[in-house]
């Protein structure tokens, strides 16, 4: 349960003390006309601290130093030099663990515990990852064989050059996670970045800003415009930036997609939402398969975009794991996110709480029953029970839409043909779980899933050398693994007659 108040933790209160301000060309400075906006914990939903309200000015000054800045010594220094200072961020980032992981618990919510065993080290590493590939960017040489012009000789070649100013807007839900997912590989390719990080969880991403600046990444390079949703839209319009890298709803990712189609066709890449499908086979180990579905689904609260949302269970397993699932949830330890014992925070704002306990009361109206939680929890923040729903249909509104809380909708199924094509049946397909003791079945059955991430026994496991992303509406392009490095870059063909 919520506790009613909980003392700020002894690293984060530095920091938080004081207006937060933008990060532009390397110095920290007001919005240009002021403006401020206050940034909650919303475990007790009192008032952090107050940060810059960047608008579409700040956006504009910060694309011009980020376009002065790809022309500095960013771009003259050797793919060595880069690499150690991306590694040395790295390092910064994690003898930082405790002041980031409280920054992100307070912002966020959720528990300093998770944040710290898991999205600092896994930002940190995702720096460690990309800095090797800064020194191994390169083209290929090609051999033309030009039928038109017999006998003449060619030497033709590729390389890679950065795609140019890039503006980054991510989401709340793994607010320094996503930040170093945008920026790591856009440094390695010697891009210049425009950051706006969500206006519920702005923190972090000042904090990293100045890490970076720590690490040696040259002024102008990595530009943080906090603000809200308009700050980011100016960004999408923005006829200088090059390429947006978008995380958030798939509603927002439509908009960015416009935008850059109605303005200069700058680069997309859009990670979005999802409504993933946890399929727990027949022969499936129970246990694991229990508590992979509990973490799949109440892992950071419910709101990770992969979530495994929709509980699909072989018929003569139903009752036992939805028991278990349930019995998981029951025994959840829910409180601030910086009490030790903490296992799920509150949600991040009131509009998320309203938002989850809106589709509690849609399912319930539409007949579904829920095995545990089903309710908010009374207090101070906004919390919300984690919740096992069953007696849903195919195609209610809880099957069907992302819901980014701790509710997982349980169905039973009995034929693997028609499984697949239900857990198919959906616009999104960003990530799946399967579980089964026969791996033959798994293989089969994850090549007909149509998600960017199938889990096989296991549920969230998210690594910097693998891609990650979305087929249908969770997204175009893949982040992470080498994969990412091309959506960073522009290829040129240099062709020499000899
Ligand atoms: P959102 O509006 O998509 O926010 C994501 C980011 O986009 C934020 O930085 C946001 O700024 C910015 N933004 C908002 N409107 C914009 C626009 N017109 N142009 C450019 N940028 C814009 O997401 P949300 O409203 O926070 O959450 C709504 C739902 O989105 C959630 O319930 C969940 O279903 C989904 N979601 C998905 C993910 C994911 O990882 N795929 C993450 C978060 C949320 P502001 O913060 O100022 O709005
Ligand atoms: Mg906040």
């Amino acid at each position: 349960m919520a506790t009613a108040t909980v003392t700020p933790g002894t690293h984060a209160s530095a920091f938080l003390s004081g207006t937060k301000q933008l990060i532009i060309d390397g110095e920290h400075v007001d919005a240009a006309d002021g403006g401020t906006f206050e940034t909650i914990d919303p475990g007790t939903g009192e008032v952090l601290t107050s940060v810059a309200h960047g608008k579409k000015e700040d956006v504009d000054r910060a694309v011009r130093a980020a376009r002065k800045a790809l022309d500095g010594p960013w771009k003259t220094m050797t793919p060595s030099e880069r690499g150690r200072i991306i590694h040395r961020l790295g390092d910064l980032i994690m003898e930082h663990v405790d002041e980031l992981a409280e920054l992100d618990s307070l912002d966020n919510g959720k528990a300093k515990a998770v944040a710290a065993a898991a999205d600092v080290p896994l930002a940190a590493d995702l720096f460690w990852y990309m800095s090797g590939w800064a020194t191994k960017l390169r083209g290929s040489t090609v051999r033309p064989s030009l039928p038109y012009l017999p006998g003449e000789e060619f030497h033709a070649y590729t390389t890679k050059e950065p795609v140019g100013v890039v503006g980054q807007i991510i989401p709340w839900n793994f607010p320094l996670l996503m930040a170093a997912w945008k920026i790591g590989p856009a440094l390695t390719t010697g891009c210049t970045i425009v950051l706006k990080p969500a206006e519920q969880t702005p923190l972090s991403a000042i904090r990293l800003g100045e890490l970076a600046l720590e690490a040696g990444v040259p002024p102008g390079v990595l530009n943080v415009i906090t603000g809200f949703g308009d700050a980011g839209a100016a960004l999408a319009e923005h006829d200088d930036v090059d390429k947006v890298a978008f995380t958030g709803s798939t509603e927002v990712g439509k908009l960015i997609a416009q935008a850059a189609g109605k303005t200069n066709l700058k680069r997309v890449s859009l990670e979005l939402g999802g409504k993933s499908p946890n399929i727990v086979l027949g022969d499936a180990d129970v246990p694991s398969a229990i508590a992979g579905a509990a973490n799949g689904i109440f892992f950071n609260q419910g709101e990770v975009c992969t979530a495994g949302s929709r509980l699909y269970i072989q018929n003569d397993l139903f009752d036992e794991v939805v028991q278990g699932v349930s019995d998981a949830a029951n025994n959840i330890k829910v409180g601030h996110g910086l009490q030790p014992d903490t296992e799920m925070g509150p949600l991040v704002s009131s509009e998320q709480f309203d938002r989850v306990t809106g589709y509690l009361k849609i399912g319930s109206d539409a007949g579904s029953r829920a095995v545990a939680g089903g309710n908010a929890i009374d207090g101070k923040g906004f919390f919300v029970q984690p919740t096992v729903l069953v007696d849903t249909t195919d195609d209610a509104r809880i099957v069907r839409e992302e819901i980014f809380g701790p509710v997982v909708v349980a169905m039973p199924f009995q034929d693997v043909d028609e499984l697949a094509a239900k857990a198919n049946d959906s616009v999104y397909g960003l990530a799946a779980g399967i579980w089964t003791k026969d791996l033959s079945n798994a293989h089969k059955l994850a090549a007909r899933i149509k998600a960017g991430t199938v889990h096989v026994n296991t549920y969230h496991i998210y690594d910097a050398a693998l891609p990650f992303g979305g087929y249908k509406q969770s997204g175009w392009g893949r982040e992470m693994g080498e994969e990412v490095l091309s959506a960073y870059q522009e290829t040129k063909s240099v062709i020499v007659q000899l």
